[in-house]
């Protein structure tokens, strides 16, 4: 005869793989400046998903003067990456506060391959896995156009100065690009192509997914 804990634990492993394996874990991926904030914004409200930016998780704590803030600025400040303990610890954290969602669109993180580790690890213990990752492409040019015509508004001194975006994009040719090939070997891993209209990069973006979404 079960006991009524195996009957509790039956129960309860039953219902959290059912709503686990029906979420949708996306990473927007891509240089800075691609259009992935911007992407994500659409994609949360189609796919209703819940975005989360370690850039905009920084910018909160900067803002906060919290000691991760102050931490993480120095690196920002420089273009480069803050350290992946600091950035995995906080992440973790936002995806705790928030497990009763669809899915997530994780933009700009992974951006190491230790990250995209850790989000696989902690992805897996709640029966999940990253459905896709959308890696947008632009032309360097662009970005730096793009970004320096951002700083006019968004106020971000990583944006205003063309030195830090070029360093920017040489830590991503550098540390991040191979993430992307760490999901191509899983066969979950697309390029998209990131020049255009909003509008347009979006019909791009959700033709892939739903796609994916057809095949799971
Ligand atoms: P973003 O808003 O994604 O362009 O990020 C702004 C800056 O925050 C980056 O240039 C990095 O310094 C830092 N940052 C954001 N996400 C990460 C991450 N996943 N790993 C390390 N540093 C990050």
């Amino acid at each position: 005869m079960l006991s009524l804990r195996s009957l509790f634990s039956k129960f309860f492993k039953n219902t959290t793989s059912t709503k686990k394996s029906a979420m949708i874990n996306l990473i927007l991926f891509g240089p800075p400046g691609s259009g992935k904030g911007t992407q994500a914004t659409h994609l949360v409200d189609k796919y209703n998903l819940l975005h989360i930016s370690t850039g905009d998780l920084f910018r909160s704590e900067i803002g906060n003067k919290t000691p991760l803030g102050l931490e993480a600025k120095s690196y920002i400040d420089k273009g480069e990456l803050v350290p992946d303990s600091v950035t995995i610890g906080m992440l973790k954290k936002k995806v705790d506060e928030n497990p009763d969602v669809k899915g997530y669109i994780f933009d700009g993180f992974p951006r190491t391959i230790p990250q995209a580790k850790a989000l696989d690890t902690m992805l897996r213990e709640s029966g999940q896995s990253v459905t896709l990752l959308l890696a947008l492409q632009v032309d360097e040019e662009e970005i730096v156009t793009r970004l320096l015509n951002r700083a006019k508004t968004s106020g971000r001194s990583d944006d205003a100065d063309e030195n830090i975006i070029r360093n920017r994009i040489q830590v991503y040719l550098q540390n991040t690009a191979v993430v992307a090939g760490h999901y191509a070997e899983s066969d979950k891993s697309v390029t998209v192509n990131g020049m255009g209209g909003i509008e347009e990069v979006f019909g791009r973006l959700t033709a892939e997914i739903d796609k994916t979404l057809v095949h799971q």
